[in-house]
Formats: C-alpha cells, structure tokens, sequence
C-alpha cells in the first residue's frame, strides 16, 4: 500500500476532512453508543435514509439499558424499513451483555468488542477509533474502493483475505504514523471520501480529491476498473401471493417464525406460488373466513440480498371477524391504523399497505 505512508498524505487526508465532513446527528454529542447505532444503521442504508431513523431510535432507546429491555415489537417497529432485521436484535443481545458485564457501558477495547454479538472487525474498529481514539481500522466498501484506486490495486476486494490485509497495512500506519487523537477521524476521512468524492456508482470527482496527486487510477484513467469484485451469485426468485383481508374495519395479519428471513416481523398471509382467484378463495374458507368478494390488485417485486420476491396480490373483503375462531396462533385481525402505529411490517409487505383501506 503506497497510500498513507507518509506523513503528508494523512496530514491531506485529514485537512480535507476538517473542512468537508458533513454535519450528521451522530457526529454531534458523539458518544459510543450513538457510534455504535449509527454505524449499524449505515450498512446497507445511505446516510441520507438513516438521519430520520437515527433520530427517533435514540428519541426512543436513549441507552444501552433501554436497548436491552425493549420489547421485539418495539424494537423492529422502530428498525422497520432498515431492511436487514437481524442487526438490530444483534444489538440488543450485544445490550444485554454490555449491561451484564461492562455496567452498561461499550468497552473501550477493540479485541472485547469484537466479541459482542453483530459486531465485526469493522464496527469494532469505528466504535474503538470513534469513540475511544484506538488506532484501529475500520473497513467497509468505501475505504476498500478508495484505496484500490489510489494503489492501482486489482486484488479481489471480496476476497476476504485481501480485505485482511488491508486491514492490517492500515492498523501499522495508524499504529505508527498518525498523529494522536485521530484515529477516528482518519477512519471517517477515508469513508467520506469514499462518500462523497470516490463514489460507488458513477463518476468519480477526482478535481476535488486530496489524494489525487498520487492516485494511481487517476494517472492511469483506471478508476472504471477498480476496485476488482467477483460478481455475485444471481439472486433467486421466488413467486409468492400475498392476500389483503378485510372486514369493515380491520385487516388480517401473520407474525412471521423468530427465525430465518424477516423473522419475527408481521406480515399479510401470502403464500408461494402464483394463485389464482379460486385457488385463493379456497385458501380463504380453509382459514374459516367467508369471502364477499376477491379482486386482483397490483403486483410488486421486492429484492433482498440473494433472492427477489415476484408478488401477485388480492384483496379479500370478508364477512366479519367473528367467524375467525379456526385461524392459526400466529394470525390476528388488527384495526387499519395498527398496522401504521405498532405492528413491524417489513417493506417486502408495506408496499401493500395502501390497499388495506377500502
Ligand atoms: Fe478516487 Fe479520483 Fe481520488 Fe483517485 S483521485 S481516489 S479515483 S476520487
């Protein structure tokens, strides 16, 4: 790694940050925990999306102690949208100990938080440089892409070995070169610029670059190749109908298994395959429902990370609700604005929502 060896170049890196970072809630009042929830919160998700969840989480679950106790509807009410439900439950047993063991408070040592639940090499190293001004790297896609452009470096970012020693080349300079105090600040420089110069998708806006002066991609015009990642594998689709119930004032609901995909989130019946209107009539009576009427609604397609969901969908209008004495543990009538106020229901289903409202 050519990148950050010398004094200047981290002395550039960090003058642009000084006068670039932009003004985000976890920078301000920074304190572990809200480094902790805003750096779980910003995989996946771009920064723009998690502002407003940032702000009502901690509004809601101000400490570690409040994470640790809330209830699991709550807490994916409050996670609901972010996608990727098992991160937050991860937090919340990583809150459990933290209370059991560290009197509530993150510890300040990068080797012990690596050991709580949902926290990897990354997490650890932003909450330890962030927080506690550990010199310790903290690697996402960002920083991969800004230095394998920089060092003209072809390697297979998602290789993971690579991704280790890129670490440990990171944790030396850190360890080694950079001035005190700003460990944290160098592991946000280089995500920023990642962010917002050396972007993921589109062009990247070299003129305004620090680090231009000794890139490689930029001498060599190579940054439409670089970073080098082995595509992933295609997702696998899956057909399913999703079934809208409805009396005159509520709308039936499934909670999902507390394992596996969405687990634990609410969701309308729906089943695999592609239905037709009396394949779905007769799902209906199975339920012991009356049917008055069925009528095809818009279709939807939700991705996830390996799989895409192909959805055709009804609405049911049904008698009423007291003939619901046959439906399964799981499944429950609720009022139509429930499904707004309390009840998690995951994108994949709120989509639908709209039509639960005849
Ligand atoms: Fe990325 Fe351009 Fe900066 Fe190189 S000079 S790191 S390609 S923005």
């Amino acid at each position: 790694m050519q990148s950050f060896e010398i004094e200047n170049d981290i002395q550039q890196l960090l003058k642009w940050f000084e006068k670039n970072a932009r003004s985000l809630p976890w920078r301000e009042q920074r304190t572990p925990y809200k480094i902790w929830v805003s750096e779980i919160m910003l995989q996946q998700t771009r920064v723009e999306a998690v502002r407003g969840y940032f702000e009502r989480f901690m509004k809601a679950l101000p400490s570690i102690s409040d994470l640790a106790v809330v209830s699991e509807d709550e807490l994916l009410k409050l996670w609901e949208g972010l996608g990727y439900y098992n991160r937050v439950r991860n937090m919340q047993r990583a809150a459990c100990v933290v209370c059991e063991q560290y009197q509530g408070e993150l510890p300040a040592d990068y080797q012990t938080l690596l050991k709580l639940p949902g926290i990897g090499s990354y997490t650890a190293g932003a909450i330890a440089s962030q927080a506690f001004d550990i010199p310790e790297p903290a690697v996402d896609g960002n920083v991969l892409r800004v230095l394998a452009r920089i060092d003209g470096d072809d390697r297979d970012i998602a290789d993971l070995s690579v991704k280790k020693e890129i670490e440990e080349r990171l944790r030396h300079v850190m360890q080694t070169v950079l001035p005190d105090r700003r460990a944290g600040d160098f592991n946000q420089a280089l995500m920023e610029l990642g962010a917002i110069v050396c972007v993921p998708n589109g062009v990247p806006k070299c003129e305004q670059c620090p680090m231009q002066y000794r890139c490689r991609a930029y001498k060599e015009d190579s940054w439409s190749l670089l970073p080098v990642k082995t595509p992933k594998k295609p997702r696998v689709i899956e057909d399913k109908t999703v079934l809208i119930i409805v009396n005159d004032r509520e709308v039936l609901i499934r909670k999902r298994d507390s394992k596996g995909l969405l687990a634990g989130m609410y969701e309308f019946p729906n089943t695999e395959g592609c239905l037709d209107e009396k394949t779905v009539l007769d799902y209906v009576a199975g339920l012991g429902l009356m049917s008055l009427r069925i009528e095809p609604l818009p279709g939807a397609k939700h991705i996830f990370t390996h799989r895409e969901w192909h959805m055709k969908a009804y609405r049911i209008h049904i008698a009423d609700e007291t003939e619901a004495d046959r439906l399964m543990k799981n499944m429950q009538f609720v009022n139509r604005q429930q499904i707004e106020t309390t009840y998690a229901v995951p994108s994949a289903f709120s989509i639908f929502t709209k039509y639960v409202s005849i």
